[in-house]
């Protein structure tokens, strides 16, 4: 006999599946991350349409059977619907969407993960942030995310001989998770040079300030040069990740 279960759980992905069929990718609280799926929920008449959608927060009760889950109730708790009038927003939901798909392997909980996304979906869909914030709230949540997943960088002393770091001799390593001094610098091919402000920037992040994070002043070049980061070390991180990605660039 299949087992009913209860959760709630952010959607953050839908795919279209045969006729009328979806399959929605959901974190949830008791799960983690599940596949689900509703049967004819594209169609009008469907009880499900209403109640699960992309970048909303849902009760979902599904049926586990042999090889999937069923979706069979479904109540919306918020919708974030403001993600769905901006272009901007909904590229930055699909970039974290991006990551949770590709970082997030099993199906384990983490309640950390959890308030984090909660965190997300909230300021992007209630604040009204200019692009360039955006693009920080998204590093703000990737940061944290890769963090927590037990790959945050080293920010403070050099990550390859522990020694304080010079200014302005700065360099990020992926291969040593964080940054390193200049001398070390020279021992390793491809690493690349990162200005001070770019540093302090991350260490903002990962100290969760956001309040400091939304009012600081970061030069485009210095938002380019952390994309660069960010982009090379989750490459990095994932070529060590044994699963099949997605054939997009998500970053
Ligand atoms: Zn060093």
């Amino acid at each position: 006999m299949a087992t009913h279960y209860k959760t709630q759980g952010f959607v953050f992905k839908k795919e279209d599946w045969r006729e009328a069929d979806r399959v929605f990718s959901v974190f949830t609280l008791d799960f983690g991350k599940i596949e689900v799926l509703a049967r004819a929920v594209r169609k009008i008449t469907s009880k499900l349409r209403g109640g699960i959608d992309i970048f909303s927060l849902s009760d979902i009760e599904f049926i586990q059977g042999k090889h999937q889950k069923t979706l069979i109730d479904a109540v919306v708790i918020e919708k974030f619907s403001h993600i769905f009038q901006s272009s901007e927003e909904m590229e930055i939901a699909n970039r974290v969407s991006g990551l949770l798909e590709m970082f997030i392997r099993g199906p384990q909980t983490d309640g950390r993960i959890w308030d984090l996304l909660a965190d997300f979906f909230k300021k992007l869909d209630r604040q009204e942030l200019s692009a360039s914030r955006q693009q920080l709230l998204y590093h703000y949540f990737a940061w944290n995310f890769i963090s927590l997943l037990g790959h945050g960088p080293q920010l403070f002393t050099c990550a390859a001989c522990t020694k304080p770091l010079q200014l302005p001799e700065l360099y990020f390593s992926n291969k040593e998770g964080g940054v390193i001094c200049g001398a070390c610098a020279l021992l390793e091919a491809g690493v690349k040079k990162v200005h001070p402000d770019s540093i302090k920037t991350l260490r903002i992040m990962l100290k969760k300030d956001w309040d400091i994070l939304a009012k600081l002043k970061l030069a485009a070049e210095y938002q380019k040069e952390l994309d660069g980061i960010l982009q090379q070390y989750c490459r990095y991180l994932l070529s060590d990740y044994s699963f099949n990605r997605p054939n997009h660039e998500y970053f």
